[in-house]
Order: C-alpha cells, then sequence, then structure tokens
C-alpha cells in the first residue's frame, strides 16, 4: 500500500494516523484529529466502489430516511445532539446547516448536508483522502507509531470483513440484525402485565402482557394489515429462514401466534386468577433491568407500526419503543469482547473502531462514536488519561453500552434513556424528569470538556 502522509504537525513526525471509511462516523473522527493538528489519512473506496447501498460520491452519505430524530431536550436523541453541539461535531453542524420543517426532528436536505461535510473534509489541509478499497487491517497497521479508526459502516465490505474476522475470531462479527422492539421497564402499566415464566411457579423472570380474546382480535387484525418496510435487494428472506417475522408468522393463520410466541401456556393471570388467550412476554435486556424486549417478535414492520401496535396491547399502551424491531443487514462486532468503553481494541491499543459497526446504531450514535474514538486515540497517542464520558450522558451511556457483556447476545442500541444511570429520586412528570436527565447530562459533560481538554 502506498502510504501518503506520516506527517504529524504538533509532536511526533513519527504518528501516522488513518481513519477508513467517509461516512458520519468517519468524516466526524477525521474532522476531529485534523483540527487537533494531526495529519490523518482518509480511506474511502468511493467513488471508485460502492456498497450495495451507498449511491452518491458525496461522503456521509444518508442511505435510508433524512431524518437525525427528536430535537427536543427532553429526549434522549435531541439530549445527544446537544452534547455533540457541545464538543464541535462537524456532522451536527452540517445537519443543522441544511435543516428543512420537519416539526420537532431534525429532517435535512441529503443532498447539500452530505456536500457541506465533503467540502469540509476535502478542503481540510490535515486530512489526506486516500480512495480504495482497504481489504484487511494488516494493511494500516505497521508499527506502534500507526494508529487506525475502523468507521467502514454496517456494509463493511467482504474482504475488510473477513480480516476483521480473522483478527478477533470468526464469533465476534455478526452481519445481521434480527431485533425485536426494546421497552422501558417503568412505562409498562403493571395494572395488566405479571411477572412469572411459563416453566417454573418460583422463576419470576419475565414481564407477561394478556390479551383477551377481543384485545387479540383487534390486535392480529392491525399486525396483519399494518405496513411492513421495503427490503433491499440484498437483505430479502434467504437469510432470515430460523427467524421469521412476527408479521409474516402471524398472516400463516388467526391461530399461529398462539401457538407460537404468544402461547399462554404455563401462565395464570394473577389479575384474573385465569389463563389468557394470548401473552406476550418481555425479556429482561440489560443488567440494570430498566429494558425489556418483546420475546419472539423480530419485525419489519415500519417504525410507526410498531409503535401504533403497542397501542392494542393493554400492558404496553403507554409505553415508547426504545429501539425499534429491525432485520436487516448489519455488520457489527461482539463489542463488549473486543473493545474497551474508548472504543479501542482490548488486544491491540492502536485499532478503534467508530460508527454501526460498533454495535450503536442509527445516525447520531455513530457519529458520536466516531467522535469517541477519535478523541481517545489522541488521548492514546498523546499518552493521556482516555475519557469515559460516563453514563450520566446519553453519548457515555453509549461507550459503557457496548463495553458492558449483556445478558444474552450482544445487539446494537440506539440513543436512550435506557441506557442513561436513572437519576437519584424518580420524577414522575416526564416532562420534567427529562429536563433533569438534560441538566445532569450538560453539567457532567461541561466539566469533563473542560478537565480532559476536549
Ligand atoms: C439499508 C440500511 C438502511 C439504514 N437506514 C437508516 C436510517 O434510516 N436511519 C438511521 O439512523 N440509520 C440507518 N441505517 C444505519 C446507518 O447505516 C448508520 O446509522 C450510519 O450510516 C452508520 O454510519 P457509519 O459511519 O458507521 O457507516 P456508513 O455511513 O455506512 O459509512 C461507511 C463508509 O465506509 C465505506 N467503506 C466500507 N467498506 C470500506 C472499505 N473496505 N474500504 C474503504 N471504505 C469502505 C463506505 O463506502 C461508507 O462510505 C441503515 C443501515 C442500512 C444498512
Amino acid at each position: 500500500m502506498e502510504r501518503v502522509a506520516k506527517k504529524i504537525k504538533i509532536n511526533d513526525s513519527n504518528i501516522c494516523i488513518n481513519v477508513v471509511g467517509a461516512g458520519l462516523a468517519g468524516c466526524e473522527a477525521a474532522n476531529y484529529i485534523a483540527n487537533k493538528g494531526y495529519i490523518v489519512n482518509l480511506f474511502e473506496m468511493k467513488p471508485q466502489e460502492f456498497t450495495r447501498a451507498h449511491k452518491s460520491t458525496d461522503y456521509c452519505e444518508l442511505i435510508c430516511s433524512n431524518s437525525f430524530k427528536n430535537k427536543s431536550i427532553t429526549s434522549a436523541t435531541g439530549l445527544l445532539k446537544q452534547e455533540l453541539i457541545r464538543i464541535g461535531s462537524l456532522i451536527l453542524k452540517c445537519a443543522y446547516d441544511n435543516e428543512l420543517p420537519a416539526g420537532s426532528a431534525l429532517a435535512v436536505d441529503r443532498d447539500n448536508f452530505s456536500k457541506q461535510v465533503t467540502y469540509s473534509i476535502k478542503s481540510n489541509p490535515n486530512i489526506n483522502i486516500v480512495t480504495k478499497r482497504v481489504n484487511s487491517i494488516d494493511e494500516l497497521i505497521v508499527n506502534d507509531s500507526t494508529y487506525t479508526i475502523i468507521c467502514s459502516g454496517p456494509l463493511t465490505t467482504d474482504n475488510l470483513a473477513d480480516s476483521i474476522m480473522s483478527t478477533i475470531g470468526d464469533n465476534n462479527l455478526y452481519f445481521y440484525d434480527a431485533i425485536a422492539p426494546t421497552l422501558q421497564f417503568d412505562e409498562i402499566d403493571f395494572n395488566y402485565a405479571y411477572m412469572a415464566s411459563r416453566y417454573s411457579s418460583e422463576d419470576k423472570s419475565y414481564i407477561n402482557c394478556p390479551l383477551t380474546k377481543e384485545d387479540y382480535d383487534k390486535f392480529y387484525n392491525f399486525l396483519v394489515s399494518a405496513e411492513t418496510v421495503k427490503l433491499k435487494k440484498f437483505e430479502e428472506q434467504k437469510v432470515f429462514e430460523g427467524c421469521m417475522p412476527v408479521e409474516v408468522l402471524a398472516k400463516r393463520g388467526y391461530d399461529s401466534l398462539r401457538y407460537g410466541p404468544m402461547k399462554p401456556v404455563g401462565l395464570t393471570n394473577p389479575h384474573t386468577n385465569s389463563k389468557d388467550y394470548a401473552v406476550i412476554q418481555l425479556r429482561q435486556d440489560n443488567l440494570k433491568a430498566s429494558i425489556y424486549n418483546m420475546v419472539g417478535f423480530q419485525t419489519n414492520l415500519t417504525f410507526p407500526m410498531q409503535q401504533q401496535l403497542l397501542k392494542y396491547i393493554p400492558a404496553l399502551k403507554n409505553c415508547k419503543i426504545l429501539r425499534f424491531g429491525v432485520m436487516h443487514r448489519n455488520t457489527y462486532l461482539d463489542s463488549p469482547n473486543i473493545l474497551n468503553k474508548f472504543f479501542q481494541m482490548k488486544s491491540n491499543k492502536n485499532v478503534f473502531f467508530g460508527g454501526q459497526i460498533t454495535g450503536v446504531e442509527g445516525y447520531l450514535p455513530s457519529t458520536a462514536s466516531g467522535l469517541v474514538a477519535a478523541i481517545n486515540c489522541i488521548k492514546e497517542i498523546r499518552g493521556k488519561n482516555k475519557v469515559d464520558f460516563s453514563s450520566s450522558t446519553v453519548i457515555g451511556s453509549l461507550q459503557n453500552y457496548i463495553s458492558t457483556p449483556p445478558i444474552k447476545k450482544f445487539l446494537p442500541m440506539n440513543a436512550n434513556y435506557g441506557i442513561m444511570t436513572p437519576l437519584p429520586e424518580n420524577i414522575r412528570n416526564k416532562t420534567k424528569k427529562y429536563e433533569e436527565y438534560s441538566k445532569r447530562s450538560l453539567e457532567v459533560l461541561e466539566k469533563i470538556i473542560s478537565d480532559y481538554e476536549i
């Protein structure tokens, strides 16, 4: 491989920093490093080659929705925006510069957004663009003074994925998401729900959400007619044979769910002292038991349809979905095994990962992880303490999420309050409660920014 820039303006002429992928995470990372005075090689294969979803020659392509979600400071995604602004995020600046009217959401003109990011990156004198497909980690790790941040995204090319797998082990890289929606414990209505397990009266591990026949009829009719996401060609069904979307199962017949994931077998409802007609079970999703997932509910319903479906389940009618169900191609690491909370490989301090490949989910969490990886890469180079933003902030709770061993399989996660440290006291008014989360987060963040000179 031809190495283009090894110079560093600040303190060490031997240091070489590489970033792979000029998506959201990679551009954010390269921009941060360059603005700290270092020369950074940004490897991007576009426009020579494209993944199966990317089409534009510009960087930071938003391959699906043009929305960065809620702006309100009383939502976790809104708070994440405020945190990123305070750390000087290039992506968020360009997003606001290209904002379109979309109520409380930050929607952008995707083409102009990408053009602005691309211009900023290409005109930064410290960023050296290398247009090529990276095929192996070894190409980029030549000695102890070479640092690499891999931000090649959910559609990382096969050869690079193979190389990552041979470095970390076959079982530590996943290729598909088949995720059921997750919910916040304190929004579940226990006037309907109850804790019990099918197979043991002692075991209370599951939350059971009962449906009467009348409830089930309404639920079923909505489910079989609800809109689903159109899969891209490369995501079509073959890969999901063993893991059927709940709506596909439902379409096989009225009772198929009642004999499958919604079977009421082994459960007696303590509110009615009788068997339920159908039951949706929720399984604990994090150690704090603040998040639960819907067992057997992997789905391709659109996000608004998933949210609407909850209205037909009495125990869940007030829940806001934390992480929506998806079934799509997504290359991501088993990060708790591979990375520490600084997005740095446990087995190689010179290699960092950023973006969706680390198991964060969505445009902004990907941006945030690229930024955190870059901040900590610079700390590593300078021999300074690395930065844990702490779970009082959204950024820090993503750091902690990807580095904490899960109860079961590690699954990608977006920004939400369920992964943050709860407030010391329970505030019943939701707006007040989320204002408190924001206040706490921004105070903690300001101190960290100043203490660590970010
Ligand atoms: C089909 C699909 C739809 C999605 N829809 C949404 C959505 O609506 N909203 C949302 O928030 N998130 C969505 N996501 C997730 C979304 O991809 C991420 O949130 C975000 O793009 C991740 O940013 P990233 O920087 O990690 O990766 P990307 O933005 O994908 O950037 C990765 C970059 O790396 C480059 N690259 C890959 N391999 C190599 C290589 N070997 N050498 C050199 N360059 C390479 C790619 O060309 C690309 O430019 C979707 C994902 C998929 C797969």
